[in-house]
């Protein structure tokens, strides 16, 4: 899907100025995408006259950049379509709350199940869980395993039938002092009766506070299937979205809260127990997009950034002229635009796990600790890196709080992106960026 919708945006956008015909043109194209990626017939309608009319209301055709303004209408409108806003995980007032995970066999739940009570003992909570699929063996030990490595207890008895089980939990829950319990559940192939009466009857023995349906995401429109019809007979509270990582098409995403009414409360993007964040339509909306929230950055980046400022040491990167100056003036404007996490998750292809793995490694701290070795330069050397030799680099570590080693990495690493970027201005490619030094 998102292939599909950048080519779109891309052919639109290099036309300049677009016609009506072109941006009809250009929303058949994104209609088709939709249905292609399995987004529900009357969902991709609607969605589409929404877009159409605010297109047409804003005038967007006689903007400076009408493809833009295509793009930023499809990507609120997304966003819409998804929810909008942030949905929690309601906690009960009086504890514990209870909260179910209901869905097909193979859709996630025991995973989720762990992987929710990791988020909420991270929260600061006190789960317990309770393993209710008594009708395959492993499925009890594959929960018991996750919760030895959360630390979280596992509440199940042999001979014991899922309602035994459930009120077992709740009373454990009470000796124990637990605030939440999570109830997994045995999953079926397909939907049955006899798997839902079990369900109604665990509920009536220790009602539910929230019912999280979970699914398949890449099972595309099948998942709105098997959440209108759990809807039918439980009340389902919210939706876990489980495999997105795995998830090219979209199609669930869009279409659930569109035809259920029922909000998508977590996103699930792989097989750890700690793969699961709260979902946010807006962010999704970006990401189906495939552009990260890059209207959002240059948004930001119109209101706080200094243009003037910007040019004079932009006209030198990629030149040997480029020094630390010009490098600390970048800096600068880079803070302006916020923590640095919050950029970086704006940027294209920042899915949640190259996120994680690039927080590590790039931080405000070492920010801070970048700039306040380049205010420890002097301006000579911040001009003219070349002099910074062995008894500078110790002076500077010394002013700045950091250590040589530190210096030193910095020094390199400065050498190294000048270089980089030299051979990227000259071959006029697109390069790997190189490793920044913060
Ligand atoms: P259940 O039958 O509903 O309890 O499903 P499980 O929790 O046992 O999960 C079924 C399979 O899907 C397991 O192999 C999980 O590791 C895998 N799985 C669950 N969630 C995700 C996810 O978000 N991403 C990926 N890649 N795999 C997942
Ligand atoms: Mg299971």
């Amino acid at each position: 899907l998102t292939e599909k919708l950048q080519n779109t945006f891309k052919r639109m956008r290099n036309k300049g100025r677009l016609t009506e015909d072109d941006v009809r043109e250009g929303l058949r194209d994104v209609r088709m995408a939709l249905l292609e990626a399995d987004v529900n017939f009357k969902v991709v309608k609607d969605f589409l006259s929404r877009v159409e009319q605010e297109a047409i209301g804003q005038d967007i055709l006689e903007s400076l950049t009408p493809a833009q303004g295509v793009v930023r209408i499809v990507r609120d409108q997304l966003t819409e379509l998804m929810g909008n806003h942030v949905e929690r995980i309601k906690m009960a007032s009086n504890p514990p709350t209870v909260i179910y995970l209901v869905g097909l066999q193979g859709s996630g739940k025991t995973t989720s199940t762990a992987k929710l009570a990791k988020m909420l003992k991270q929260q600061g909570r006190q789960p317990l869980m309770v393993a209710t699929d008594i009708y395959r063996p492993a499925a009890v030990d594959q929960l018991q395993a996750l919760g030895q490595q959360i630390g979280v207890p596992v509440i199940y008895e042999d001979g014991l039938s899922p309602v035994q089980l459930v009120r077992e939990g709740w009373q454990r829950s009470r000796q124990m002092a637990k605030d939440v319990i999570l109830v997994d559940t045995a999953g079926r192939l397909h939907i049955d009766n006899a798997l839902m009466d079990e369900l109604v009857q665990m509920q009536k023995e220790v009602p539910a506070h929230e019912t999280l349906l979970v699914v398949d995401a890449m099972t595309g429109q099948d998942a709105v299937r098997v959440a209108k019809a759990f809807k039918e007979t439980l009340p389902v509270t919210g939706v876990i979205l489980t495999k997105l990582d795995g998830d090219a098409r979209g199609g669930a995403a869009l279409s659930i809260r569109a035809v259920t009414d029922l909000p998508i409360k977590l996103i699930a993007t792989g097989e750890k127990v700690d793969a699961l964040e709260a979902f946010q339509p807006d962010r999704m909306a970006s990401r189906i997009l495939g552009m990260g929230d890059v209207l959002t950055l240059i948004e930001k980046a119109e209101q706080s950034l200094d243009k003037d400022e910007i040019e004079t040491h932009a006209k030198r990167i990629g030149t040997k002229d480029f020094n630390f100056e010009d490098f600390q003036a970048m800096l600068k404007q880079v803070k302006k635009l916020g923590p640095l996490s919050k950029v970086m998750e704006l940027l294209p292809g920042m899915g949640p796990l190259n996120l994680n793995k690039l927080k590590d490694q790039v931080d405000d701290k070492g920010l801070d600790r970048v700039e306040a070795i380049i205010n420890s330069m002097t301006i000579l050397e911040r001009r003219k890196p070349d002099i910074i030799d062995g008894s500078r680099r110790l002076r500077i570590a010394k002013g700045s709080g950091t250590s040589v080693q530190e210096v030193n990495r910095l020094v390199k690493q400065f050498y190294e992106m000048r270089k980089v970027m030299k051979q990227m201005k000259g071959s006029g490619h697109k390069r790997k960026f190189p490793k920044l030094p913060f």
